[in-house]
């Protein structure tokens, strides 16, 4: 018998867990024969959700629990749960039902009748989203997919269903900056796109606020590009071609036309656009190096407080030695 292991990150989430339990329940039945495994990564949630998570793997020995000792992130949460998972099917899913559970069945169809290893959904619409959030996320695809060489599909999910082989292929990805949208791709392997229509929470609130997707991105784009550490040679280059065409431009008029005293205010302005951009390089090189420090201290990507599977399981998610 076939085994599947889903991958579920949970933050506060006592109001969706049930409703997302009812609802895996009835796939599960419908998929009678694999044997199922339900991971539940509680990412250090403040709210009823570890004792809920409790409550159901007594109920219902399919369902397993990881709790992190703190708040690590949804991207360390993954990969606590594919660490554990042991499915030859392994899927990663929301728990608030925007990753509807009912297009498994089709997801497990398409590995087991065609050659693929993974299958990946996106949204086709960004219905019920904020104006300025589809506008921020827009860009944001469109500017990663200019400067890095690993496609980043606008829209994406992190909902996936893929092969062991794959999953392996991901777990030895153990850096500590992750960007799973961009491991998934980089790693390779044939994927099929299915695309589904944006659907809402079915319970509880969006833990991401304008601020964590911006920092989320710059997490994406230094992950997975170093086109901008280059941008400060670029734009250096420009000014130094720049300040000798003007250079040559006033010797030659204050030969002809003398040197009246004047355009100090343009002196300054240009002072101030030329330090600008020149912080701004300097930031930019500073988060590459935020990120290589980080790396550097191979801190594990989470430590784990409890466990469903006390034996098994690995209390740190410790990084591979490189
Ligand atoms: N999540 C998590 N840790 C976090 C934030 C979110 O494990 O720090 C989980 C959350 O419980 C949910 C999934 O990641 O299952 C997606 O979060 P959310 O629905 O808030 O994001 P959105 O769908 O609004 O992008
Ligand atoms: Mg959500």
């Amino acid at each position: 018998m076939k085994k599947m292991s889903i991958v579920v990150p949970c933050y506060n989430e006592e109001a969706a867990l049930p409703v997302y339990y009812g609802e895996m329940f009835r796939v599960m039945e419908e998929m009678s024969g694999i044997s199922f495994e339900l991971i539940f990564v509680d990412d250090g949630s403040s709210d009823k959700t570890l004792k809920i998570l409790k409550e159901m793997h007594e109920s219902d020995g399919r369902c397993k629990y990881l709790s992190f000792s703190r708040n690590f992130g949804k991207e360390a949460a993954l990969y606590a749960g594919l660490k554990s998972a042991g499915g030859d099917y392994v899927a990663t899913m929301d728990v608030d039902l925007q990753d509807p559970p009912g297009l498994l069945p089709e997801m497990y169809r398409i590995l087991e009748e065609e050659s693929y290893d993974s299958v990946a959904t996106k949204r086709s619409d960004r219905a019920g989203e904020p104006k300025i959030r589809s506008f921020l996320s827009e860009s944001f695809y469109k500017v990663i997919n200019r400067i890095s060489k690993t496609e980043i599909v606008s829209g994406a999910r992190d909902y996936r269903l893929m092969r062991r082989n794959m999953v392996d292929a991901v777990l030895k990805m153990s850096e500590y900056n992750r960007f799973s949208k961009g491991i998934f791709e980089w790693v390779g392997f044939r994927t099929k796109w299915l695309e589904f229509r944006n659907v809402g929470r079915c319970a509880g609130e969006t833990k991401w606020s304008v601020g964590k997707l911006f920092s989320y991105s710059i997490e994406g784009i230094t992950g997975f590009s170093v086109a901008p550490l280059s941008l400060a040679s670029v734009i250096g280059v420009m000014f130094c071609l720049f300040s000798f065409v003007m250079i040559f431009v006033i010797i030659l008029r204050t030969l002809v036309w003398g040197d009246p005293v004047s355009g100090w205010p343009s002196l300054v302005c240009i002072i101030f656009m030329v330090s600008g951009i020149q912080l701004f390089c300097t930031g930019i090189v500073g988060e590459y190096l935020s990120k290589t420090y980080l790396e550097t201290k191979r801190r594990p990507i989470f430590i784990l407080k409890d466990s469903s599977e006390r034996d098994k399981g690995e209390t740190y998610g410790e990084q591979k030695e490189v």
